[in-house]
């Protein structure tokens, strides 16, 4: 799968993508991949910047005790009774993936400008292709605060879909909005 690192070979981040990166990158897209397999019908895409430093929603190896993403969407569902695995299959339940707009380490980078050039272009040339394949679903994007994507610069029909903003710290109203979704398009 190397034609896909190098197809972020002008990316602001790609100079940081060592070989360690790409195998744990690799580990937890198959990770993610296996749930989104499983799911059905993906309803709604939760985007965020890039896969974390050294823990990632998909992986459950990876500890959440009581902070993050895992966490935190663990809270707004109301579900921190369940198991870290079982609320994993409850999210792939209800149609709920997370994908990311960079595979490159961002958070390595310094400066939120450059984060948010490397997030653009990352997604531009990786994961809108991904994102592609499901053209009418909503997405809600979870970037940290005042980073991300530059909205300016990803497409239309892309940005159509984006029907929701929550940051990476505070997804409050996303279990609304998810109930909203369900009871419209059922
Ligand atoms: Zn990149």
């Amino acid at each position: 799968m190397n034609n896909k690192y190098s197809k972020c070979s002008n990316c602001p981040a790609n100079h940081l993508l060592d070989d360690k990166r790409k195998a744990l990158i690799e580990r937890w897209e198959s990770k993610r991949d296996s749930y989104l397999s499983r799911t059905k019908k993906i309803k709604l895409i939760l985007l965020g910047e890039s896969m974390p430093a050294s823990r990632y929603f998909y992986d459950l190896e990876t500890d959440y005790p009581e902070s993050g993403l895992r966490y935190s969407l663990k809270r707004e569902f109301g579900k921190l009774d369940l198991s870290d695995s079982q609320f994993l299959i409850s999210m792939s339940r209800k149609g709920i993936v997370l994908l990311d707009c960079a595979l490159c380490p961002l958070h390595q980078l310094y400066d939120n400008v450059t984060k948010r050039h490397a997030a653009t272009y990352c997604f531009l040339t990786i994961t809108h292709e991904t994102i592609s394949k499901f053209p009418d679903t909503p997405i809600v994007t979870v970037f940290p605060s005042n980073r991300g994507w530059l909205k300016s610069e990803i497409p239309f029909e892309i940005r159509y879909n984006v029907k929701g903003e929550c940051t990476f710290s505070d997804q409050s109203g996303l279990s609304d909005f998810y109930k909203e979704l369900i009871t419209k398009k059922l």
